[in-house]
């Protein structure tokens, strides 16, 4: 096993787990009803090792729309599909140093790299414009959506109609985003402005739990290959591209931070959502929905620095 004395170390987890349970710090979302009335007690985790050992305690079946967690898969599939010198014509590989959703551009006119929202929406462009174009709308969700189910081991996740209906409603920076981005030609050629928005909106409107997205961040983890139900999903060298970009972008304007203190790859996701992974061993899923000044999961990042003061995770502890 990859992780020997797994009953110790689920001991170890548990009590990270109840030491982070008391904080309540951070406040739960409010941009959309559907996800201000989420409970800010809400606390979960949930590993998956690359050899199929699994621990989870607290909110574990709680489902989730796993917004901006969302955007380092798209990435990964995009890789899969396009090649890494396609999708980074359209966009770069910098930390932005702003907020996800801020209104700028690269000094090439192209987003910054595919974790904060300008990214990610040029992904989804991607994906709907340069690959299969012939496919509906429908039929490229459907397409996207069986891609993430393999991701998590064949499990189903849920589309959550009344989140993608708010997100689209109340999505003027993402528009203004959108507008200020096909104004820089920044969308492939032949877009649809409004598929291209929706298909973003709906990918962040997937909802599923922690157990379930556990397994996606233990696929990453074994470079594409899902360690429950052994399919090769994803090119090991899409996944070290996604993993390198979560490293340094992955949790926000906190992602130097998070790289520095943490030192694993990471996204987070504005319903308190996050996706962990420490490559060759182990994916994680964190869930709690009140978020820091920055929007992170409060006991999320929490967790994760108690993480690495235990157990030499961290990408440079093993020097
Ligand atoms: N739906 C959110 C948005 O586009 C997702 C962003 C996030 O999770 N930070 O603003």
């Amino acid at each position: 096993f990859i992780i020997p004395e797994f009953q110790d170390f689920s001991k170890e987890i548990e009590e990270i787990y109840w030491k982070c349970k008391e904080n309540d710090s951070g406040t739960v979302a409010s941009y959309i009803p559907q996800l201000k009335r989420m409970s800010p007690n809400y606390w979960g985790v949930s590993i998956v090792t690359i050899d199929g050992q699994r621990y989870s305690i607290g909110d574990v079946n709680i489902p989730f729309t796993i917004q901006s967690c969302s955007k380092p898969l798209s990435y990964a599939i995009a890789l899969d599909l396009l090649g890494a010198d396609v999708v980074h014509t359209y966009v770069g590989q910098e930390p932005s140093g702003r907020n996800f959703n801020e209104l700028i551009l690269d000094h090439n006119k192209k987003p910054h790299n595919p974790m904060i929202n300008a990214g990610a929406i040029i992904i989804c462009s991607l994906l709907k414009t340069m690959y299969n174009p012939d496919m509906s709308s429908a039929e490229k969700f459907d397409f996207t959506l069986n891609y993430f189910e393999r991701l998590a081991g064949g499990q189903d996740l849920g589309f959550n109609n009344a989140v993608f209906l708010s997100e689209r409603e109340c999505a003027d920076r993402n528009y203004a985003l959108g507008f200020y981005m096909r104004e820089h030609k920044c969308f492939p050629e032949n877009s649809k402005f409004r598929e291209c928005m929706d298909f973003y909106f709906q990918c962040c409107s997937l909802e599923a739990n922690c157990e379930i997205v556990s397994v996606i961040a233990a696929t990453l983890a074994n470079g594409g290959i899902c360690p429950i139900s052994e399919e090769k999903v994803l090119k090991p060298e899409s996944v070290r591209d996604v993993l390198s970009l979560m490293h340094s972008c992955g949790m926000y304007d906190y992602s130097g931070q998070f790289a520095f203190k943490v030192g694993l790859p990471a996204k987070s996701g504005v319903s308190g959502g996050m996706l962990v992974v420490v490559p060759n061993v182990m994916g994680m899923c964190l869930y709690s929905p009140p978020l820091d000044a920055l929007g992170n999961s409060c006991r999320g990042v929490q967790f994760c620095e108690e993480l690495v003061k235990k157990f030499n995770f961290h990408r440079y502890d093993n020097l």
